[in-house]
């Protein structure tokens, strides 16, 4: 059953493919494989319904900050400000998050 037999954005042909997802929230990552329906011409991706629910429940964990049902994957890391190349920068997350807040006060200080 798919949701799509062509490509939404493109009309392309579809391919059901894992890929790799990565959600990000509360400057934590959560990397998954899930399947997909992936446009060949764009690039797309479609997913099931459910598993766009799934999707959202671990970000409004990550956001809560309830790790139940992760486990550790190595460890995320940005560059710092100084890295050699300047078109290299850190990555910041967006949105109101107690630990963004307490490093944006950090750098107002410098
Ligand atoms: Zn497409």
């Amino acid at each position: 059953m798919k949701p799509f037999e062509k490509c939404p954005v493109c009309g392309g042909e579809l391919e059901g493919k894992q890929v790799e997802k990565l959600l990000r929230g509360g400057g934590n990552t959560v990397s998954m494989k899930v399947p997909a329906e992936v446009c060949l011409h764009c690039g797309e991706r479609l997913y099931a319904e459910d598993v766009v629910k799934s999707f959202e429940e671990i970000r409004g964990k990550l956001h809560k900050r309830e790790f139940s049902h992760f486990r550790t994957l190595g460890q995320s890391f940005t560059v710092e400000e100084n890295w050699p190349n300047n078109k290299i920068q850190p990555t910041t997350f967006v949105g109101a998050d107690l630990n963004v807040m307490f490093l944006r006060s950090l750098n107002d200080i410098r």
